[in-house]
């Protein structure tokens, strides 16, 4: 019955659900925004403390299960949509007051990161972001300079939130069990970036630059990538930054590629 290729594992663990819910940090302000909430179990641990939750659920077989799991809460609304395809700002305009706003999702592995990137990237108005993942990828979010799992992700989430560590969640409370073990994560948003870019896209792509080419210097990657720098400019904005050429992109801090990306955008 369940859907493989929606990514489906249920919890059915109470003691993880209540877990989740209690990462949420509920006050009598909370709107929640549930993404994928299957058959809904989640989303009662939820309604039954938020002021409203609105889930949002693609797959169309789930909509009556759903609707009969939650039949006794008022303050919930289930949407048949691809998140990934919702408009955010307007569904938030339309159907939440918006003084605090969580999204929580037990998400389906495989487009776990681009729908955290399209809440952070869109700049949609949240408070913060209680996620059950695939744990590899949250040790990617969270890692720090000159790890193994550093990388674009770690700078892009970390650019956006503070990371709190919720649990480690093992395969046996899912049903259907997945193959290896989940963390819960709390992305709580920053008031402003963690660092200050003149050009937020440059920033980016002089990120994306650097680990393009894993193994490879800063010289090497940056003048060899998608933003097609000379070797001489790479070479005297390292210089200005005193960064050493012969380093990796693993090895930069999220501050120094703040100042490399500033120091490009006086340049082009
Ligand atoms: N929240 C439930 C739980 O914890 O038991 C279900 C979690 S299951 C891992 C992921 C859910 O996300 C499934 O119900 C799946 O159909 C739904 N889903 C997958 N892709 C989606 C998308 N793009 N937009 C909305 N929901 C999606």
């Amino acid at each position: 019955y369940f859907s493989k290729g929606l990514g489906q594992n249920f919890i059915i663990d109470q003691n993880i659900l209540n877990k989740i819910t209690s990462a949420v940090k509920i006050t009598k302000d909370t709107e929640v925004l549930e993404v994928g909430p299957g058959i809904g179990s989640l989303t009662q641990s939820l309604a039954e403390a938020a002021r409203r939750v609105v889930a949002v659920e693609i797959d169309q077989k789930l909509i009556p299960i759903l609707k009969e799991s939650l039949a006794d809460y008022e303050n919930v609304e289930v949407i048949n949509k691809d998140i990934l395809k919702v408009d955010l700002h307007k569904l938030l305009e339309e159907k939440f007051e918006g003084k605090e706003i969580v999204v929580v999702g037990n998400l389906p592995y495989y487009i776990t990161t681009p729908i955290i990137m399209k809440f952070l990237e869109e700049k949609v108005p949240i408070t913060a972001i209680v996620i059950m993942i695939q744990k590899e990828v949250a040790d990617r979010m969270k890692a720090k300079a000159g790890t193994k799992d550093y990388g674009a992700l770690s700078i892009a989430v970390q650019y956006y939130c503070d990371i709190e560590n919720v649990m480690i969640v093992p395969p046996s409370v899912f049903i259907p069990q997945p193959k290896v073990d989940s963390s819960v994560i709390r992305l709580q948003l920053l008031e402003e970036p963690r660092v200050k870019v003149k050009r937020e896209d440059l920033f980016f792509k002089v990120v994306k630059d650097a680990f393009g080419k894993r193994r490879k210097t800063l010289l090497n990657a940056l003048s060899s990538g998608e933003l097609g720098l000379s070797k001489e400019l790479v070479r005297r904005i390292l210089e200005s930054c005193g960064i050493n050429e012969m380093r990796r992109g693993e090895t930069l801090s999220i501050e120094e590629f703040a100042n490399l990306s500033n120091l490009l955008a006086e340049e082009l």
